[in-house]
């Protein structure tokens, strides 16, 4: 059987992991202490934020297929909010979500995906991968300087600006991804001990410092107190990307208490997430990058539109061509 590693535990490196059962043994390193990536979710006191992606959709077949048996034992649920979209602090426009294509939402918490798929496989959680090598066989070093080999392939599954810190420059691909950029966001979670009076779910907000705002706890199968995460535009992450994150905080909840008209900073819980690699939207010409050769694979959300269920495609595709 053949020895594949995987940088990245996230929906894509989950999604890789899971196609490749039949096929090689899989051992995936994962720098952070969490499943899920950008999907993952934050537990403060008492209080759980998805503070990475808020919702998914599932167009395709394959996705769907695979989110299924999640469906059916309530572990991924329709999210059928009000969202509205806010301009110059007034609601402009009122969609309801029930009357839409699914927005599907883990339960209870986005990272219960990652959960899911991550259960069985061999993890190697806070492994940072550091460098690889290739020779007859890949191998991979982490940051305590261990090193694992034998792989007959290196998958990584990672945003694209991290995947070419560790790529080789021989790789066919190198140059296209070094043209990938990545818009970085803030979240904004905060906690109450008292319902605010906001008679909707989510909002898009179009003209704003703040682009999103969503009542976590009123998400579908929450049973933790009042939540909001709120998400900056990308122009403020951009331009305040190495500010005080006490100062971020600040201009994030006096923008917010304006667009609620509610004075949020009676949140008992207040945090700022700053996310470097957030999303892109471009799609590339490829929904993943393979070099045979080398025997190294580059997919993830940014190979293909940005968004959960590009991940999943991406990585979906990736196998699909592998095992041809
Ligand atoms: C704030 C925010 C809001 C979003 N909202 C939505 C939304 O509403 N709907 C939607 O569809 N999508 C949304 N997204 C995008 C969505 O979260 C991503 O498209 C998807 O989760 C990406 O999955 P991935 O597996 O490609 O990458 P990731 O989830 O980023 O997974 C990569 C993993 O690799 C790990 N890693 C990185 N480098 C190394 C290394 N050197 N060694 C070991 N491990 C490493 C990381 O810790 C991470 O766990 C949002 C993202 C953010 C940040």
């Amino acid at each position: 059987m053949k020895k594949v590693a995987i940088i990245g535990a996230g929906l894509s490196g989950l999604t890789a992991s899971y196609f490749l059962e039949d096929y090689a043994e899989v051992f995936i390193f994962e720098k952070s202490n969490g499943l899920g990536g950008r999907m993952s979710t934050r537990r403060y006191d008492r209080y759980s934020f998805d503070h990475g992606a808020q919702y998914f959709t599932a167009k395709t077949k394959q996705f769907l297929d695979f989110i299924k048996p999640l469906i059916d034992t309530g572990a991924v649920k329709r999210w059928d909010t009000k969202c509205v979209n806010i301009v110059n602090y007034n609601v402009v426009e009122e969609q309801n979500w029930n009357s839409q294509e699914p927005h599907f939402v883990g339960v209870p918490g986005m990272n219960q995906l990652g959960k899911h798929f991550a259960t069985g496989r061999n993890i190697f959680m806070k492994k940072k991968v550091v460098s690889i090598e290739v020779d007859s066989k890949g191998a991979v070093r982490d940051e305590d300087g261990k090193i694992y080999n034998g792989f007959d392939l290196i998958i990584f599954a990672v945003p694209g600006p991290q995947a070419l810190s560790l790529l080789l420059p021989s790789f066919n691909y190198y140059d296209e991804i070094k043209k990938i950029e990545m818009n970085p966001c803030f979240s904004l979670l905060l906690g109450f001990d008292k319902e605010l009076a906001i008679d909707f779910g989510a909002a898009k907000i179009l003209d704003s410092d703040v682009s999103w705002l969503a009542v976590n706890s009123k998400k579908p199968g929450r049973s933790d107190p009042f939540s909001l995460v709120l998400q900056s535009s990308v122009n403020f992450a951009r331009k305040n990307i190495n500010e005080d994150h006490n100062k971020i905080m600040a201009h994030l909840m006096e923008e917010t208490t304006r667009i609620i008209k509610c004075d949020v900073s009676s949140a008992s819980v207040k945090k700022i997430h700053r996310w470097v690699y957030a999303s892109n939207q471009k799609k590339e010409n490829k929904s993943f990058f393979l070099d045979r050769k080398l025997k190294l694979a580059v997919c993830g959300d940014w190979c293909n539109n940005g968004k959960v269920e590009g991940a999943f495609c991406s990585a979906y595709d990736l196998i699909a061509e592998l095992k041809k």
